[in-house]
């Protein structure tokens, strides 16, 4: 399949791309020159759902390296124009996944933060195996609240399906994938430290399991800061450099 040809950025957005860009890296240093990290050691994921894959290039050709989606149906068609396009960056898949859509995204995604049950990872690892030449990438997302309805798997929750060492020990066990760690979305009605603490002691826990676990998903626009000051690695900044989304999501 031939893709259409990308339409060439309006030098405004790239310029716009490129302010942003710079205010979000300038966080990120002062967060962890506050923490006394290096943010060398920390990975910026652009989250760029709702957004052309020309914004994309455009950040890939800003240095970014590492980017971002929520949603099959728009990652799939948006990482192949991508790679049409003769760029190169690392697909995370950040949202919700249903287990029929593990084929698709074992194909694009370099790393999935959001595997919330033993039945999601042996689907992954079913799909990478027939699909991919080299292990997925695999963190455990937490649903540090309990709230039921939103991604995440409990710690020592009932369901054994849905259970953050359980989850861990499966993909950890599956020759086709890689256990890299934890993710986790604060929940609105908390204060991002209170759940970027608790995610520290989670992450600490799997650890204890699974030494080469050592990823924490954490931080979006609004609390990279809290993130990276209790030890995100990975922080998934959509808004702070894209731009407001037309539609909550
Ligand atoms: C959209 C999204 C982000 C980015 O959120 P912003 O507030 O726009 O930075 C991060 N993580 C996940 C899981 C998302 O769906």
């Amino acid at each position: 399949m031939t893709e259409p040809p990308l339409p060439a950025p309006e030098p405004g957005r790239r310029a716009q791309l490129a302010a942003n860009l710079a205010a979000v890296r300038a966080r990120i240093d002062r967060a962890c020159a506050a923490a006394g990290r290096d943010p060398a050691e920390v990975t910026l994921v652009a989250v760029t759902k709702t957004y052309p894959a020309g914004d994309v290039v455009s950040l890939a050709g800003l240095g970014v390296t590492d980017v971002g989606e929520n949603r099959d149906q728009e990652a799939a068609p948006k990482a192949a124009e991508v790679a049409a396009a003769g760029v190169r960056v690392r697909w995370h898949f950040v949202g919700q996944l249903q287990r029929n859509k593990a084929r698709s995204v074992v194909r694009y995604a370099d790393l999935v933060h959001s595997v919330d049950s033993v039945r999601l990872a042996a689907a992954l690892a079913q799909a990478a195996g027939r699909y991919r030449d080299r292990p997925l990438a695999a963190l455990v997302q937490v649903n540090l609240d309990g709230a039921p309805g939103r991604g995440g798997a409990l710690v020592g929750g009932a369901d054994p399906d849905r259970e953050v060492a359980a989850v861990a020990a499966e993909i950890a066990g599956r020759a086709e994938l890689r256990l890299a760690g934890v993710m986790a979305v604060a929940p609105l009605d908390w204060e991002p430290e209170r759940a970027f603490a608790r995610l520290a002691e989670v992450a600490e826990q799997v650890r204890g399991a699974h030494p080469e676990a050592v990823a924490v998903s954490a931080g979006m626009s609004g609390d990279l800061e809290a993130a990276l000051r209790y030890g995100a690695t990975h922080v998934r900044i959509g808004s702070a450099l894209l731009g407001m989304r037309p539609t909550l999501r």
